[in-house]
């Protein structure tokens, strides 16, 4: 069997250019408290937060309140790829925050609009999209046509910085507590996204990580020397790569082995054929596959170039070997990573890589509403209220169980905005909630 390995140079793209905007946009969240009523609470601005506020929109729900702890629509996700120089999108073009089954301004039509922005590869790649191809869009236009949704759907106007501390049903409706004041409301949505995965405790002792020792989402300062990265993700295929490109001899520490693989989800999960895999299936054969989908993987671009490193001795790579411990001295000088069986790592630097975990409502929701079980919500299979809480809805990671493993993808989020926003309409109208297909078509909109 051939098989086609794009190139890494696709993973270069400029970041920063001076996209246009409406006239008058304004891109900062609201000064001052958020209002203390309101229709809908949206919790999280990231992408799905986004996405849900745009689709309400549409449905004809404008009195909608953002909250977010870092006050900037999609601030979260922009500042991880940042951090980590990540300069393409993992997710086709066709994957962009909006309303499954509402066709307005695509992110291709987007990036086709602000042609003379784009340079030669990536007008390559636009045509490779057009062309149905697998292709790699700029996380430069993506953030452009991110602020561009967000202007439209007037999301910057309804976005107020505060970080949510509970959520609780009260009277048919729910109150939203945050650190400065609390909105009462009809609805909530949790768009809480996911959060770092720390390190085991027994990796270290005592509450304070070793010197030397920071997370993927952290600023990595070019300390020059070895660099130690243990993961087998994306995040460590990006610290790997900046660590060659500047010099540094380099440490990759993978619990099995090395996976490769276009998006993060295997694209059969994708889209409503996708979901049909999943949806309806007995739960512990959705376990199985949310385990299997959701193991780490590497974009195939990174494929050469880590290939190559390691032939050449600038990259060793420790596969099938677990982690046992991290030290560090405390006045700086090298950290270690201990592997079963007594192998030790020493780097300048080591970065831990270990992924996400999803933040499922438990954060802000009583335990006894979220009802988790194996660690996923309890969520209605066509609404995503939580069962226990009819008024409160998830969208984004916490969805996995009901929408598959695309459910933490942006594609993922168009899916359940649809369902949670036209539900909302409905409710708020005083009509039965709407018909779902549970097959996989989309539902059509009011
Ligand atoms: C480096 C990286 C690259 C990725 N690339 C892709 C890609 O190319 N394509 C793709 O489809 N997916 C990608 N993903 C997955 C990606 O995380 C999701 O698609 C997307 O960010 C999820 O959006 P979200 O809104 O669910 O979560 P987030 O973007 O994390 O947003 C959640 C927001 O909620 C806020 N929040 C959480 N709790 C509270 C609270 N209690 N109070 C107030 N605010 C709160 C957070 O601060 C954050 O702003 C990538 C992930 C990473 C880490």
């Amino acid at each position: 069997m051939t098989i086609f390995i794009p190139e890494p140079h696709l993973l270069s793209s400029p970041r920063g250019r001076d996209w246009p905007f409406p006239p008058g946009a304004c891109v900062a969240a609201r000064a001052g408290d958020p209002p203390a009523r309101t229709d809908v609470v949206i919790v999280g601005a990231g992408l799905a937060g986004l996405a849900v506020a745009s689709a309400l929109w549409h449905v004809g729900v404008r009195d909608v309140v953002l909250l977010d702890r870092d006050g900037r629509p999609a601030g979260r996700f922009f500042d991880r790829v940042d951090v980590l120089g990540q300069r393409v999108m993992r997710s086709p073009y066709e994957h962009h925050p909006g309303l499954e089954a509402y066709r307005d301004c695509e992110l291709l039509d987007f990036v086709r609009l602000h042609w003379s922005l784009l340079t030669p590869v990536e007008r390559r790649e636009v045509r490779m999209a057009q062309a149905s191809h697998r292709s790699v869009v700029p996380v430069d236009a993506f953030e452009a046509f991110c602020r561009h949704v967000a202007t439209i759907h007037h999301v910057y106007d309804r976005t107020w910085q505060a970080e949510v501390r509970a959520v609780r049903p009260d009277a048919g409706g729910i109150v939203v507590g945050t650190d400065r004041s609390a909105v009462a409301a009809r609805f909530a949505v949790l768009c809480l996204g996911e959060e770092r995965l720390a390190a085991p405790r027994r990796w270290w002792r005592g509450p304070r990580r070793p010197h030397g020792v920071c997370y993927w989402d952290e600023p990595l300062p070019n300390a020059g020397g070895p660099l130690v990265v243990v993961g087998a993700g994306l995040s460590a295929a990006h610290l790997i790569s900046n660590g060659l490109a500047a010099n540094r001899p380099v440490h990759w520490v993978v619990r099995g082995s090395e996976r490769y693989q276009c998006a993060d989800v295997n694209s059969k999960f994708f889209r409503a054929e996708g979901r049909a895999r999943f949806d309806g299936v007995p739960w512990a054969d959705r376990m199985a596959h949310m385990q299997r989908e959701r193991r780490a993987s590497v974009m195939y671009e990174f494929r050469p170039l880590l290939t190559e490193a390691e032939a050449d001795g600038r990259l060793t790579v420790y596969r099938g070997r677990a982690v046992t411990g991290v030290t560090g001295k405390p006045g700086g000088g090298p950290a270690t990573v201990v592997l079963d069986g007594g192998t030790r790592v020493e780097g300048d630097q080591v970065v831990l890589a270990l992924g996400t975990a999803v933040s499922t409502g438990v954060e802000v929701l009583p335990a006894a509403l979220v009802a988790a079980r194996e660690g996923w919500p309890d969520l209605d299979e066509r609404t995503l209220n939580y069962r226990n809480a009819p008024e409160v809805f998830a969208v984004g990671a916490a969805a996995g169980m009901v929408l598959g493993p695309a459910a933490r993808n942006i594609d993922g989020h168009r899916v359940a905005t649809a369902r949670v926003a036209t539900t909302i309409a409905a409710r708020l109208a005083g009509r039965p909630d709407p018909v779902l297909d549970r097959a996989g078509a989309e539902v059509s909109l009011v």
